[in-house]
């Protein structure tokens, strides 16, 4: 998506005014929802999500909004006033739309009274040095946008430090993954690495990769989380852990089962080391 700005007609406008907009054929709302598509996410980097809690609660943890969006039920609500105020300070576009464009928007027939297109954010895998007390989540090659949701969400009610997405992953960016992490893909940083990359990464970190695997020879509650950070590693959701990852860690972990499932879910699995990964390191908050 460029970053024009236009009058309801279309042309150039200055930057911080509120606009308001009805029409679905409007360059604005274009771009906004040709971010439906990686391609576009990827060449903006930028994405959409929805939610007045999600908008304010980013906005408190420092996320830049490139366009603030709300319905015409949102006009004079002393909330979405002040994410707009937040919006135009900071340099952004609000708009105010019709019903029916922040439904097209948002692909919903109930759509919410507000929306967001925010900057991407990456953390430079580097920046990752875990410490003791850390968990970290490395996620194998993730497929599926509502797996990686529900662990960005796991991983930040579980208290862990950053999830690193290996290989070729699923958008973190795509609506579907961001509507499935409820607001924690705004607290949880992510990196991504080329399994080269996180090889490399994994020789200069001085932590304990506990890999899990169906084949697993430790039980994954006998492992010692304490004496060193742990980086959680699972496995892609159809193949697995490759040998070479497989091979790279520290400890292959199980988590033993009964019945007739081959596997857990993959975000199951994640929740269920995590939990225990951090329950050996600290007694959890019960909120
Ligand atoms: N067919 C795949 C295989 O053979 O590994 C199943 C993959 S499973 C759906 C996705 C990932 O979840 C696995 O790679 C592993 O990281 C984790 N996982 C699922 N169940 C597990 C278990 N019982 N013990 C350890 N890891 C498990």
């Amino acid at each position: 998506m460029n970053d024009r700005r236009h009058d309801q007609d279309g042309g150039p406008r200055r930057v911080g005014q509120v606009k308001e907009v009805t029409s679905l054929t409007n360059p604005i709302i274009k771009d906004i929802k040709a971010l439906s598509l990686k391609k576009h996410r990827d060449e903006s980097r930028t994405f959409l999500a929805e939610g007045l809690k999600l908008v304010i609660d980013a906005q408190e943890l420092g996320w830049t909004i490139r366009t603030l969006i709300y319905s015409k039920a949102g006009r004079g609500k002393p909330a979405v006033e002040q994410a707009a105020a937040r919006t135009v300070a900071s340099g952004g576009l609000v708009l105010e739309v019709s019903e029916k464009v922040m439904g097209s928007i948002t692909r919903r027939d109930n759509p919410q009274m507000v929306s967001a297109v925010f900057e991407q954010r990456w953390a430079p895998l580097s920046s990752f040095r875990p410490k003791s007390d850390e968990t970290y989540v490395a996620l194998d090659r993730v497929r599926d946008p509502g797996n990686l949701g529900t662990i960005i969400r796991t991983a930040d009610a579980a208290g862990a430090s950053g999830i690193i997405l290996v290989g070729d992953t699923t958008d973190p960016f795509s609506l579907e993954t961001v509507r499935a992490t409820m607001g924690s893909l705004f607290a949880m940083p992510l990196a991504r690495a080329s399994l080269s990359e996180f090889l490399d990464w994994k020789k200069k970190a001085d932590a304990r990769i506990v890999a899990t695997h169906l084949a697993g020879a430790v039980d994954y509650r006998t492992i010692d989380y304490k004496s060193k950070p742990t980086v959680l590693l699972m496995g892609n959701e159809q193949s697995g852990l490759p040998d070479e990852l497989a091979k790279a860690a520290d400890q292959l972990a199980r988590i033993p089962q009964q019945g007739r499932a081959d596997s857990l879910n993959l975000a199951v699995a994640t929740a269920v080391m995590l939990f225990e990964a951090r329950r050996h390191l600290l007694s959890l908050d019960a909120r």
